[in-house]
């Protein structure tokens, strides 16, 4: 996909192209999207500075000690599982630097069978991706226990030999440091559009401008926080609180070699100690530890498989520890990059389709000037932010996108407001 390849979904291209004269950025938001989209920018020559209303880059959910580059590919040809293949293929040499120097682990990652139906799944998944096994390989029960180190009582299961773990706090803040992107610190409030200058304006709690001359564009990357500005509201986001729980490890468990991944998923003990999670809580809305997801994670071990349950034996409360944020989803699953559409003009430019869903559109998209998003990274954070940081500086760069164009336009963040007219629901 190119700027000026014609596309067979024209509402994807932006009909207002506003030009830039400089090249300065203000991204907002210090987690894993913001700093990954922040390097890429950096890394094109564009003059970014990052902002989070906390001191530290990686304070919001990606402030966890570990996190899987997950994988969750499907037997069918879907549009997630695609996006999941492409991103965990991008990510894992995206991080190789990073495990090179330790931090993290890339040690492989095995994913074991939650039930019947992706037991079958993945005996497809196996015939399917039988020619890629440096991707993905299917292991036998016999196999299990030499391969992860653990007699794991799983009758098979899918392992990922280039996948791992990162902290990814520590990774946020590399990507600042290594590539030299200051971090401000202000809660940005607002947004206005100064349009002689040609400028954004951002407003922090105390209703100065922050950055003034310095965001010509800007990325809104604040995960569910998205919805505090007008311009990003219409996005059907949800927060959806999580909570890891730190074990210590036992003699047989620091035996473990690999992620395992099933119910939850566990890390390979690390100083004593290995990193699970997560629970899944829709209508909870504090930081507080709370014992009940400690006991969650440590039934959803013995879910994913008795023989890890053994290995770990049984750890007492006030041997536990951990930490709860929020993940921001979206009702499919996909983590929304791409050009802020203006939801007014959209609305009427193709009404069209409230009354006729098929109704081809012929004119192109109407944008809000260099305004970009980068969230709803749900689960897997640290899959898909590289990849959808690569698409959004492509774009913004003017360069050729980096994935095929189904899988752009299934990331974009107008697709609410196409689908929501065709369904006739705004
Ligand atoms: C318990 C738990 C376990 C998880 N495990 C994994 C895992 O193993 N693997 C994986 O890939 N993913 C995992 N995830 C998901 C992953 O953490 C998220 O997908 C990822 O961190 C989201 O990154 P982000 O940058 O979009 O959001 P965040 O990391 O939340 O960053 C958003 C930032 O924006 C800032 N901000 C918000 N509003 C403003 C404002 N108005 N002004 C200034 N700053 C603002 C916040 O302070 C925050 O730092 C897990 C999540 C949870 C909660």
């Amino acid at each position: 996909m190119s700027k000026q390849q014609p596309s067979a979904m024209p509402w994807y291209q932006t009909g207002n192209p506003v030009p830039r004269r400089d090249k300065t950025i203000a991204v907002i938001g210090a987690g894993i999207a913001g700093c990954t989209v922040a390097a890429a920018l950096k890394k094109r020559g564009f003059q970014v500075t990052v902002i989070d209303r906390h001191e530290r880059a990686g304070s919001g959910a990606s402030g966890n000690p570990e996190g899987i580059v997950y994988p969750k590919l499907s037997p069918r040809d879907d549009l997630l599982p695609r996006v999941n293949l492409a991103a965990i293929q991008f990510a894992s040499d995206y991080y190789q630097p990073f495990w090179d120097n330790g931090l993290g682990r890339q040690c492989g990652v095995l994913v074991v069978p939650e039930n019947n139906k992706a037991r079958n799944d993945f005996k497809l998944i196996s015939q399917r991706y039988a020619d890629q096994t440096e991707m993905v390989e299917t292991i036998t029960h016999e196999q299990l226990e030499e391969l992860s180190g653990i007699p794991l009582q799983a009758e098979s299961a899918l392992y990922f030999p280039k996948l791992g773990w990162l902290p990814p706090q520590l990774i946020c803040q590399k990507l600042l440091e290594l590539n030299n992107i200051p971090l401000v610190q202000a809660d940005i409030q607002r947004l206005e559009y100064n349009s002689q200058q040609s400028r954004w304006q951002l407003y922090d709690a105390n209703q100065q401008i922050l950055l003034e001359n310095h965001s010509e564009s800007v990325i809104i990357a604040s995960a569910f926080d998205c919805k505090q500005f007008s311009q990003t509201s219409y996005l059907p986001l949800r927060k959806i609180r999580g909570q890891i729980t730190q074990l210590p490890c036992t003699i047989e468990s620091n035996k473990m070699k690999m992620v395992i991944c099933g119910e939850c998923y566990i890390t390979p003990a690390e100083n004593g100690f290995h990193g699970c999670g997560a629970t899944y809580n829709k209508d909870l809305f504090t930081t507080e530890l709370r014992d009940i997801d400690h006991q969650t994670n440590l039934a959803q071990i013995a879910a994913t498989d008795a023989g890890l349950a053994t290995v770990l034996g049984q750890p007492t409360s006030d041997s536990l520890s951990g930490r709860a944020n929020f993940r921001c989803t979206t009702a499919d699953y996909l983590p929304i990059a791409g050009a802020v559409p203006n939801v007014t003009a959209m609305l009427e430019d193709y009404a069209i389709l409230r009354r006729d869903a098929k109704t081809p559109i012929t004119t192109p998209g109407t944008y809000l000037p260099n305004l970009y998003v980068n969230c709803g990274m749900g689960s897997r954070g640290l899959s898909y932010a590289p990849l959808t940081a690569e698409l959004l500086a492509a774009e913004i760069a003017g360069e050729s996108a980096p994935l095929a164009q189904d899988l752009c336009h299934a990331m974009h963040p107008a697709r609410f407001v196409i689908r929501d007219l065709k369904r006739n629901r705004v």
